[in-house]
């Protein structure tokens, strides 16, 4: 497939004529075959697109312009991304290795589905709220928008994980600097054509798609207000500290290595598919998989060779197919990282029932084959670190103490599932494993609830409600008991 190759950035309404020579190949993750370059943005262009936001914020209608003038421009950015959803889901499916069945589902069109979600719903929240003060008086609460927001998001959902922070800024009026991963720029390409499509005003959203340097160096520019992260808890770490120094509000969506309950009363052989997107989609690239299996023990070696058949029947193959369900893993390194993981657990005594290399006939991308070890203990870092590939370690427990026990025994804890044919001792499990959302026979992730993680999966809420209020500033304006009421 061909892809159009821009030469520049998209900063206040026009590309731009980038600052730095270096260029970042795309290539196509199934075939290892470069199929664009495109330009890495550096300091200059994320200083002119710093500039360019905080002007739109700063001197333009756009933070104080009515609700409903916003909501249209903000609708017409929703129908000009519709016409370019499958061109969407086909850019990332060709970089990231994300099967085109899910990308078709998910990049094509929850971006301009939540655009629609949050112009609703700013259109329906007051502005202000009069409250009668405690002491007497009374209280004008007002909700503002932050100001200039850097978004930066990773490569496994690009453009549904850049909406979770575009769609809500947006609607509270914040306008906002992106930084792509150097993975995924095409997509973001799209979305610069379908803001030229709109009537999103010049400068709101900017794009400067880069790598680490540009986003620490966005993350700690004197002009931004507030920062909204996905990626890695690594990364995460670092721009936390960044933004506790210099006390600048920011959400972090990092990684996770979340539990998946089996209890003994399942029925899973009949949730395979609900199985499969709650522990391996998109190619173990999601950051709230269930990697971790937990299988009561009476019923271990039934569940190891239940997964085992399961992992062993998976379609794997070019993510442009659309019988593919696993594709390769997004990046050379990536694959890497995940064989040497798939190591890792051989050395410390964990056994492989099926897959551990790279499939014979899949191509020359970055494929690592369907992978399920059983013989796992808690301890072993391929059940306390974040594989980010198509890797699960299943884990024995004596009841269910001992199962919520080990769900709650890791560093993270961000999604996670249970599995059970009674659904409210599954919510009983649910509340009581510490983690941000789980799920119970499935993990379908709610647009119109908050998410996010606990311990070293984050801090911060996105989607629903929530995800709106994390852009909106809070003020009060003090009016005296005696004062006139209008
Ligand atoms: P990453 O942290 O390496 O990179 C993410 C983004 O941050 C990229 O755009 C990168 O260029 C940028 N970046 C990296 N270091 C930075 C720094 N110090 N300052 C500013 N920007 C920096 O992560 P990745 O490998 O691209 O993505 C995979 C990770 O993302 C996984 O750990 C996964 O769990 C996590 N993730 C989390 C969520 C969530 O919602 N919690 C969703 C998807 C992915």
């Amino acid at each position: 497939m061909t892809f159009t190759e821009r030469s520049g950035f998209w900063i206040d309404g026009a590309w731009s004529t980038p600052s730095d020579p270096q260029r970042i190949d795309v290539i196509d993750a199934s075939t290892g075959v470069p199929v664009a370059t495109v330009p890495q943005a550096g300091q200059a262009d994320v200083d002119a697109a710093v500039s360019a936001a905080r002007r739109a914020f700063d001197s333009t209608d756009w933070a104080t312009r009515r609700p409903e003038a916003r909501a249209q421009a903000i609708l017409s950015l929703a129908d000009a991304l519709d016409k370019r959803g499958e061109a969407t889901a086909q850019a990332v499916s060709t970089q990231n290795g994300m099967p085109i069945s899910i990308a078709s589902v998910t990049e094509a069109v929850v971006p301009a589905m939540l655009l629609r979600y949050y112009a609703e719903l700013a259109l329906n929240q007051p502005i202000e709220e009069r409250r009668a003060g405690l002491g007497g008086g009374t209280t004008v609460v007002r909700r503002e928008p932050i100001g200039v927001v850097a978004a930066i998001v990773p490569w496994n959902f690009p453009q549904t994980l850049t909406f979770f922070k575009l769609a809500p800024l947006l609607a509270a009026g914040n306008t906002v600097v992106i930084k792509p991963s150097p993975e995924t720029v095409l997509d973001s390409h799209l979305l610069a054509e379908a803001i030229a499509d709109s009537d999103i005003p010049a400068g709101v959203i900017n794009i400067v798609p880069g790598g680490r340097e540009a986003g620490a160096y966005l993350v700690a520019h004197p002009h931004v207000d507030k920062v909204a992260f996905t990626g890695s808890t690594a990364a995460g770490r670092a721009i936390g500290e960044v933004c506790g120094r210099l006390i600048r509000p920011v959400t972090l969506e990092l990684g996770g290595k979340s539990a998946s309950i089996i209890l003994d009363d399942a029925d899973l052989p009949s949730l395979l598919q609900e199985f499969f997107a709650a522990t391996l989609m998109n190619n173990g690239q999601t950051c709230y998989l269930g990697t971790r299996v937990l299988a009561p023990r009476q019923r271990y070696s039934e569940t190891v060779d239940l997964l085992t058949d399961f992992a062993r029947s998976l379609a794997v193959g070019n993510a442009l197919d659309p019988h593919t369900q696993i594709g390769p893993l997004a990046t050379a390194r990536q694959q890497e990282r995940v064989q040497n993981y798939i190591k890792r657990g051989v050395a410390d005594g964990a056994r492989i029932t099926t897959g551990g290399g790279q499939p014979a006939d899949a191509g020359s991308g970055w494929f690592v084959e369907p992978t399920i070890f059983d013989n796992v203990e808690n301890s072993h870092t391929i059940a306390q670190e974040e594989i980010f590939g198509p890797v699960l370690a299943v884990i024995p427990y004596t009841d269910v103490d001992e199962a919520i026990a080990i769900a709650n025994d890791s560093d993270f804890g961000l999604g996670g599932s249970v599995w059970t044919g009674d659904q409210e001792r599954g919510l009983d499990v649910a509340r009581r494993v510490r983690t941000g959302s789980i799920g119970v026979n499935n993990y379908a992730l709610d647009f119109g609830a908050p998410f996010g993680g606990v311990k070293a999966s984050g801090l911060g809420r996105e989607l629903g409600p929530e995800g709106l209020a994390s852009y909106q500033q809070i003020k009060s304006m003090y009016l005296p008991a005696n004062g006139t009421e209008s």
